[in-house]
């Protein structure tokens, strides 16, 4: 059993590395002639040396952090952290397993973490974040998700012994009302991390409060915020549902673009809005939740994953954490169908563009987005398949002008 955990394991890290070395194989692919212009060749060079900077980068944090897992997993650390403290509690020994396996891969994540924004983004101008904020972000970001982990997993273990396997459908509802909360507080949990400030008066103002009263979309859920403080990079997104639902311009795109690429981006952004998106989209997320304890209710129960990893009877816990390993095949899969619905959104709200805004504004807006990030414009088309949640910016041109394809 330890044997075939691991094997799956090495398998889909083997899949990563595949869809990486594709996308490395493709990088001199020649540039479709809609997008020659994004890059001068100056900084078609760079932006090469950016690539191979965080390729270099990937493998080795990549390949410790699989060393790592084997050396967990292997060693059973998890069942060694378990009976370490000898105290009576199975939920405290839960716990202490969990957080003792997190602490040992967290010194790799923070080191790979700070070498990327001060070394690389830095390198190539992007990096605007200071220690204080990336230390900030990386014990924000860990206190949210230990809370969350530690309470789901609780949960579980509280429903098991109360409902037996029912608790498989139980645990259905509380992962979909886990996800609906995080997305209806989205902005609220943003909130820890940014700034959010209504727009300035001013002609860019005068332009968004027409475009919302053309498309219906409040003004007052239109926000600017400081993306300035970590990075030069630019963005905008649309979040939340119901009455939490925001528009979220980083200031760097508002500093970088005209009021027209601006009204553009943001009508693509009300694109999303208006046509439903994120509700749209929620069935697949469910249907990925229903997958998982599909196989959870087969791989919990099982006495023998226990045991090959050190424990002496069934550890629902360690089997529900182990559980991530057995999905990954099927979420790899699933994944296909989630990307290309994604993908067929932001057609969708590029052509929400069209008729609201403008195509062209929207085209140059996003090549100055993709110039100044240094965005691959030639991914494979197979790791396209399996994890764009966007088009490549060729295809979002091609849809907007079919009659000029490359
Ligand atoms: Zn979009």
């Amino acid at each position: 059993m330890k044997i075939m955990v691991i094997a799956i394991y090495l398998l889909m890290e083997l899949f990563e590395y595949f869809l990486v070395y594709l996308n490395y194989k493709n990088r001199n692919a020649p540039l479709p002639d809609n997008v020659k212009d994004v890059y001068d060749e100056e900084t078609y060079a760079k932006q090469k040396a950016y690539e191979m900077d965080n390729l270099r980068l990937g493998i080795v944090s990549g390949l410790l952090g699989l060393a790592v897992t084997l050396v967990v997993l292997g060693f059973d650390l998890h069942s060694v952290f378990f009976y370490m403290l000898g105290i009576e509690s199975m939920y405290l020994r839960v716990y202490f397993m969990f957080i003792m396996v997190a602490l040992i891969s967290l010194p790799l994540g923070i080191i790979f973490g700070a070498i990327k924004t001060f070394k690389i983004e830095a390198k190539y101008g992007f990096n605007k974040s200071t220690v204080g904020t990336f230390i900030g972000d990386i014990i924000k970001e860990q206190l949210i998700s230990a809370v969350l982990m530690l309470g789901l997993i609780s949960l579980f273990m509280l429903l098991h012994g109360a409902i037996g396997n029912m608790v498989f459908v139980a645990f259905f509802f509380v992962l979909v009302a886990v996800m609906l909360f995080i997305i209806f507080f989205f902005h609220f949990f943003s909130k820890l991390f940014n700034k959010f400030v209504p727009i300035e008066e001013g002609e860019l103002k005068d332009r968004i409060d027409e475009l919302s009263l053309r498309t219906g979309f409040p003004v007052k859920k239109i926000f600017s915020m400081d993306g300035s403080k970590r990075s030069t990079k630019a963005n905008a997104y649309f979040a939340g549902f119901g009455r939490n639902r925001v528009i979220v311009l980083y200031d760097t795109l508002i500093e970088k673009c005209t009021v027209d690429e601006i009204i553009a981006v943001l009508a693509h952004e009300i694109g999303h809005a208006k046509k439903r998106h994120t509700l749209m989209s929620a069935p697949l997320r469910f249907g990925a939740m229903a997958i998982l304890l599909l196989v959870g209710y087969f791989v919990v129960n099982q006495v023998s994953i226990s045991t090959a990893f050190g424990f002496s009877e069934l550890n629902i816990a360690f089997n529900f954490l182990i559980l991530t390993i057995f999905v990954s095949p099927i979420f790899a899969l699933w994944s296909i169908p989630v990307s290309a619905v994604s993908r067929a959104f932001e057609y969708d709200a590029d052509k929400f563009v069209a008729e609201h805004a403008s195509s062209e504004a929207l085209i140059s807006a996003l090549k100055k987005l993709h110039r100044d990030s240094y965005a691959n414009l030639t991914p494979h088309p197979f790791v396209v398949l399996v994890q764009y949640s966007h088009p490549p910016l060729t295809q979002r041109i091609a849809a907007l002008y079919p009659e000029e394809k490359s």
